[in-house]
């Protein structure tokens, strides 16, 4: 069991989010859902309390230097200090490169580097403090490389190499850094990309799972999985490690 931490999930008004901060109160853990408005994170809240756990909705644009500070004031005031952050947040804006247009390049690039930047450096003050961290950061499969997602998959890229670098910074502090990189799992990003591509969402996922080792495609449970193990106390000795969650291996 765990030590009860204070934990930020970003991006958990749903989807991966949402999971990852219901198995993290499901850990025994006091979470600040974290998404672009309070408001969208109330059934992720409302969810975590229904079962005994702790939990308060923060609105903030992880992109945004001001909010992001004035967030962790606020977790700081309501829950205590945390030690605990999943980098989940993110969007796609899938164009080819010929298509892409800037504001899309900086979109992307804009929530899922600076965003993990900015919630981060903020973090780390209170789990250098506490000689105590663990941060997780949402990388993806198409890190490797994605047709239609050269924004995506350079952010995500980014991600990885973003990881191990404050894993290599921040060890001597107790703090491990890892990076999970799913593979195609079922939320309303992935719904997305199907209707960007005009095939039927269904359709869709039995074409991916017909390619995925384990013939199925991944749930958001899959990785919130993932993250409890990489911030159990008994974890301390992983950090820099790129987890790829994808049903299979990838290269
Ligand atoms: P999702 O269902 O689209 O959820 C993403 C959440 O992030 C949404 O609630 C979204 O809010 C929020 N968000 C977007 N921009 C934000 C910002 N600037 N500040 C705060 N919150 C913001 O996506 P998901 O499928 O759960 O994906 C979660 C993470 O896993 C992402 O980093 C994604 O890239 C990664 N991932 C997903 C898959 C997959 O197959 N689903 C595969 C590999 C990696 P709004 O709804 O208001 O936009």
């Amino acid at each position: 069991m765990s030590t009860e931490r204070i934990a930020i999930v970003t991006g958990a008004a749903r989807g991966i989010g949402a999971a990852v901060a219901q198995r993290l109160a499901d850990d025994g853990h006091a979470v600040a859902v974290l998404d672009l408005t309070a408001e969208s994170c109330d059934a992720t809240v409302d969810s975590i309390r229904a079962a005994g756990g702790r939990a308060i909705a923060v609105g903030a644009d992880v992109s945004n230097e001001e909010a992001v500070s004035a967030a962790f004031s606020s977790i700081e005031a309501e829950l205590g200090h945390p030690t605990i952050l999943i980098n989940n947040a993110g969007i796609i804006r899938d164009n080819f490169l010929f298509k892409m247009t800037t504001n899309d390049w900086d979109a992307v690039i804009g929530v899922h580097l600076r965003g993990a930047f900015l919630m981060s450096k903020a973090a780390q003050k209170y789990m250098t403090k506490q000689g105590f961290g663990r941060i997780v950061n949402m990388s993806s499969s198409s890190a490797l490389g994605n047709r239609g997602q050269a924004n995506y998959a350079a952010a995500k890229a980014g991600i990885q190499g973003f990881t191990k670098t404050l894993a290599l910074e921040l060890g001597k502090f107790g703090i491990t850094v890892n990076s999970i990189a799913p593979g195609y799992i079922q939320t309303d990003m992935t719904a997305a990309t199907a209707e960007r591509l005009g095939t039927p969402f269904e359709q869709l996922l039995d074409q991916w799972a017909s390619q995925i080792p384990v013939a199925r495609v991944g749930q958001p449970d899959d990785i919130s999985n993932a993250v409890s193990f990489f911030v159990d106390d008994r974890s301390g000795f992983v950090s820099g490690q790129i987890l790829y969650v994808a049903g299979g291996p990838l290269d």
